[in-house]
């Protein structure tokens, strides 16, 4: 049975519903978020975590293995199933469907329940469940969504698309059919949109699926100039979002053609382009001052990106820029009015071969400079290695192993065992981390669709 007190002190995962709370106190009150923040670490699992600690930690010249992430400070903690309505392994699609919806659905989708047919536009027709960001939106709060993939991509598409397939991000990535059906590409479901439905803030990359020239639009439509027509701020460079005002009421940036760069590439190349923890800075700052609080999703969606093409090393840095954004999120929010989440869609075959505590994450296995171990094909050990991706040797070629020479290289694939064109997700479950007001609800084991209810309930949707 539920007491004041309970309610009171935010013990509300032992009660069946929050609703009780509510009834029995307005004390309950206190314990609605007036903000949340959702970061997604795509492929972001277990084993990545804890090799991004010790990888963060290393680079700062600390012990690595005793090291935290920002995130692994937050006080409540809960392990996630993934597995989607038809896979045990998820995509980016189901799983932040699962999370933003609350409903499970196939691999591929968006937004739609798990009654369709992939790809197949006739069967989504009155499929679409409602997202989170736009139960927020609709009930007064603003929504932001900021991602250093296409923010078309599936994570980002996965707050406001509702489409069979995740695929169809501008009108010419859809079969002829699907148009001719009434299907409507992911970059349109983002902004052709009445004013009142649209987001208050967008950053990330995609700006190809956005325009004619240069860009992937078959219907000849610029939709940024018809954003910036009907009164939104548009921005295209680090510099000029860092030029906007904190007064700007609603803002769109797109900062590359498809997705932005990885930090290592942003870096040597110089790129105009703002940082995962600018583009979360800039939002909250821009959605802050809004009178009925706030949903915000952060991805980190290179993490991901790295992985599927076996690049460790940036797979890795990519997860310490995921957790300079949070720490960051974490600095600028109250934890008595803000809730965070931070989780990851699904995991990646990345495994820990071992490795002394003082030994470079990026390198192999040492027995003494004369002698390091070697496996039974007469080579080094990584510490680092895939269960599956391009890092496998072709058909007659050895392995590839770290060397003094190339272990820092951001561009050195890692191995692995079974060779694919592109990693394969893995399906062991992810983690989330929380703080603020309903974090408690975040423990012991839990499925996607449980967060969504946890950040429902606390923006009292
Ligand atoms: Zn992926």
């Amino acid at each position: 049975m539920s007491t004041l007190s309970d309610c009171r002190r935010g013990f509300s995962a032992l009660l069946a519903a929050g609703a009780i709370c509510a009834a029995a106190s307005p004390a309950f009150a206190a314990e609605r978020a007036r903000n949340v923040i959702l970061f997604i670490g795509d492929g972001m699992g277990v084993s990545t975590l804890t090799a991004a600690r010790i990888y963060d930690g290393q680079k700062r010249g600390v012990d690595g293995a005793s090291n935290r992430l920002s995130f692994e400070a937050f006080p409540d903690l809960a392990l996630v199933r993934t597995y989607s309505a038809d896979s045990l392994v998820t995509d980016s699609a189901a799983g932040a469907s699962a999370l933003l919806t609350g409903h499970r659905t196939l691999n591929g989708a968006l937004g739609v329940s798990d009654k369709i047919v992939f790809a197949d536009c006739a069967s989504a027709k009155g499929q679409s469940v409602p997202t989170l960001a736009e139960k927020a939106k609709k009930a007064g709060l603003a929504v932001g969504v900021v991602s250093n993939a296409a923010i078309t991509d599936a994570t980002p598409a996965s707050l406001y698309a509702h489409t069979p397939s995740r695929r169809w991000q501008a009108d010419a990535d859809m079969p002829p059919e699907a148009v001719a059906a009434g299907c409507v590409d992911i970059a349109r479901q983002m902004l052709d949109l009445p004013k009142s439905a649209q987001f208050d803030v967008m950053l990330g990359g995609g700006q190809a699926n956005f325009v004619a020239e240069d860009g992937k639009r078959m219907d000849g439509r610029d939709l940024p100039a018809e954003w910036r027509k009907a009164g939104g701020a548009y921005v295209q460079t680090g510099t000029e979002l860092a030029a906007t005002p904190k007064t700007t009421s609603r803002l769109l940036g797109l900062f590359a053609p498809n997705n932005m760069m990885r930090e290592s590439a942003r870096q040597a190349t110089g790129t105009d382009a703002p940082t995962l923890t600018e583009m979360t800075t800039k939002a909250i700052e821009l959605l802050a001052g809004r009178k009925q609080g706030y949903f915000l999703m952060v991805e980190g969606a290179l993490i991901d990106k790295a992985h599927h093409i076996n690049l460790a090393n940036d797979a890795l840095n990519e997860t310490v820029e995921f957790s300079k954004a949070i720490a960051t999120a974490a600095a600028m929010t109250d934890p008595k009015d803000t809730l965070i989440i931070v989780t990851a869609d699904h995991s990646h075959g990345l495994t820990i071969n071992g490795g002394a505590r003082d030994t470079s994450i990026l390198g192999v296995l040492q027995g003494s400079d004369d002698d390091p171990p070697v496996a039974l094909d007469g080579k080094t050990v990584p510490i680092l290695m895939y269960a599956t991706g391009p890092g496998a040797p072709e058909p007659g070629e050895s392995r590839s192993t770290p060397t003094p020479a190339n272990i820092d290289d951001p561009d050195r694939l890692t191995y692995a065992a079974i060779p694919l064109f592109s990693a394969a997700h893995t399906g062991e479950d992810v983690a989330a981390y929380a703080r603020g007001p309903g974090a408690e609800k975040v423990r012991g084991l839990m499925d996607q669709p449980g967060l969504y209810q946890v950040m429902r309930e606390a923006l009292g949707l």
